[in-house]
């Protein structure tokens, strides 16, 4: 992890007043730390060794916390569970189809998409998503 997006992630919180906890602490560093866009579950299983005390709930009230602090982004999936982004960076995701792994890739904005659905559609229009789905890597070699 980035010591520096750390910083300024817990700038970030001490402007909004939020005060730190260890628990809190401990789920952004795993969220600034990991690239696979982990699960409420997934998250709470990394985390309970370290705190058993410590409740699904607790870790969903973290990641509101953060998410009104513009900390992490979440990614719904329809019925799915959702995902929890802690990069920040204008970014897209490719998604595989087989173990549902979600990466990042990176393209210049497109702001034009925006202004071409804002015309036509009469919208005003304040971000938008893209993902493109296919198999990852792993998934390709296993028969
Ligand atoms: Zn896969
Ligand atoms: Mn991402």
């Amino acid at each position: 992890m980035s010591a520096d997006l750390f910083e300024v992630a817990l700038f970030k919180l001490k402007d909004a007043g939020v005060r730190m906890t260890p628990q809190r602490h401990a789920i952004l560093a795993y969220l600034l730390d990991t690239m696979s866009h982990p699960t409420v579950d997934e998250i709470y299983k990394s985390l309970e060794g370290k705190f058993p005390n410590m409740s699904v709930a607790t870790i969903y009230n973290n990641l509101r916390v953060f998410k009104e602090t513009g900390l992490v982004r979440e990614l719904t999936y329809g019925d799915a569970s959702s995902r929890f982004d802690a990069n920040i960076e204008e970014h897209y995701h490719a998604v595989c189809v087989k173990c549902n792994k979600v990466e990042d890739f990176y393209h210049f904005p497109l702001h034009e998409l925006e202004s071409e659905a804002a015309s036509s559609t009469g919208f005003k229009v304040h971000s938008h998503r893209l993902e493109v789905y296919g198999t990852c890597q792993e998934c390709q070699i296993e028969p």
